[in-house]
């Protein structure tokens, strides 16, 4: 197996545009009237119309339609599966290959960044409102901008020492720069919106706030909760309580909070699962220096992962075998020695000697119950919505991964926005 260079952890593993591949790039756009790309995007940004400002060499325009639209827009322009969304629907795919929107939006949120520009500002007037996130993810994220935006007052509350949800503690940085993230973040701070760090709304903490408290004694007049499915899945065999035998989210976590896991390097890993999370748990142990197999329980054809990123993976030398499920994990003094995989046929078996197995099944809510009493849930244990994000408690409302049970970062930013819209309309209607 191939060896990993130093720093590839970190190390990004696509180029962006240079200013004369982005101009070619942009030239061969359509300029469309209808401009398909637009309705293809979850987030309603325009690409025909930030592809024109960069064609006539308008960065800030660009910068303007992809920020003021999407606050992530930095964020989604690296980690969006575009060939599903806008690129999937671009009119030029009908003569040669789309447009590479993805890699368009990425040049001009660079542009902004390059030449410091300061595009959401805060607004001279408020609404007299006050609102609470929970959670300091994609979903909460474009909330607070969307209410902040409108006057209202937001405070986000965060369990963690950073913001950014899965963006600052689950996808790997040589996809997604934590200075992308960062400089994403900052246009919210940008906006007056407030965070408290390590605050766990429903804590275990003695003096924890519930969103209850929140509304009641904190004096908010709106709680959104952003907070994301953090349970991992597993399988359910026997052995998976073994030492070294990983979930999806944890690892990540400790991967970027410790700045990696050296302790992987040269290490047998086998990563369960066919989806983004597992790609990027098995591409994070391969920079790490580990000897990385996943197993698929269905074929690549089938797995939710974006094509890129499987490709990606297998780029590094990590080995992918479909068609097999865990069976049982074995172990010695209480460690993993070996994971065993049952073929979809039915008859096949596989023993996989591995000094770590990972998780990478899918992800569950927590109990929502410990956040806020009574509402109502999804039989998956997910908070349940109408009315783009009302949840069955009066002034709570609720969008991302919790309601949707898990999605993309550009449906968590959509849902956000419109539940920021359903808190205008209730506060409106008079509830000071
Ligand atoms: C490893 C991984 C890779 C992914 N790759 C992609 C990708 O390439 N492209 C893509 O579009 N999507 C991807 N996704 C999915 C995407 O990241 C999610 O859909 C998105 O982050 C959901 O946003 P959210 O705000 O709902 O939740 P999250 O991002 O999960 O944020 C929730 C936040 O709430 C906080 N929180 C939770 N409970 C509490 C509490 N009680 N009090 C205070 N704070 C709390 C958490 O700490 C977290 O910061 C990936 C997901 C994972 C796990
Ligand atoms: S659909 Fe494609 S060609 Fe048409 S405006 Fe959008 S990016 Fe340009």
């Amino acid at each position: 197996m191939s060896k990993i260079k130093t720093g590839a952890y970190t190390a990004e593993a696509e180029r962006g545009f240079d200013h004369r591949t982005a101009m070619e790039e942009a030239a061969r756009c359509l300029l469309c009237h209808d401009a398909p790309c637009s309705a293809g995007c979850p987030a309603g940004t325009d690409p025909g119309k930030f592809i024109r400002s960069i064609r006539f060499r308008n960065p800030k325009g660009a910068a303007e339609t992809i920020r003021e639209n999407n606050v992530l827009g930095g964020t989604c322009a690296r980690v969006c599966p575009f060939d599903r969304l806008c690129e999937e629907a671009c009119s030029r795919c009908g003569i040669d290959r789309p447009i590479e929107i993805g890699k368009l939006q990425r040049y001009a949120v660079e542009q902004e960044k390059a030449f410091r520009m300061k595009i959401l500002k805060k607004p001279r007037s408020n609404n007299g409102f006050r609102v609470a996130c929970v959670g300091a993810g994609p979903a909460s994220l474009a909330c607070a901008a969307e209410l902040a935006k409108a006057g209202t007052k937001v405070t986000i509350y965060e369990r963690e020492q950073k913001a950014g949800g899965v963006l600052t503690y689950g996808i790997t940085p040589a996809r997604l720069p934590q200075k992308v993230v960062d400089w994403d973040i900052k246009s919210v701070e940008g906006l007056g919106v407030e965070f408290v760090f390590g605050a766990e709304i429903g804590g275990a903490k003695k003096g924890a706030l519930t969103a209850e408290d929140l509304l009641a004694k904190e004096g908010f007049h709106a709680v959104f909760l952003g907070v994301g499915l953090w349970k991992s899945g597993t399988a359910g065999v026997p052995g998976e309580d073994l030492k070294n035998v990983l979930r999806a989210v944890d690892f990540l976590k400790q991967a970027r909070t410790r700045g990696g896991f050296p302790q992987m390097q040269g290490k047998k890993v086998v990563v369960i699962g066919g989806g983004d999370v597992a790609m990027d748990c098995a591409t994070t142990a391969r920079l790490q220096g580990a000897d990385v197999q996943i197993w698929y329980r269905r074929t690549i054809g089938e797995a939710p992962a974006n094509m890129d990123e499987i490709r990606y993976a297998l780029d590094l030398g990590i080995g992918l075998t479909q068609n097999f499920a865990p069976k049982a994990f074995t172990g010695k003094g209480g460690k993993v020695e070996y994971a065993v995989f049952q073929g979809r046929d039915g008859k096949s078996e596989a023993k996989v000697a591995c000094d770590y197995a990972i998780f990478a099944i899918g992800q569950q809510a927590e109990d929502i119950g410990a956040v806020v009493s009574g509402a109502a849930t999804t039989g998956k244990g997910c908070v349940a919505i109408r009315g783009g994000g009302r949840t069955s408690v009066k002034g709570v409302f609720a969008a991302g991964d919790i309601t949707n049970g898990g999605s993309t970062v550009v449906e968590a930013v959509k849902e956000g926005k419109e539940a920021a819209q359903a808190i205008l309309r209730y506060l409106n209607k008079g509830v000071k």
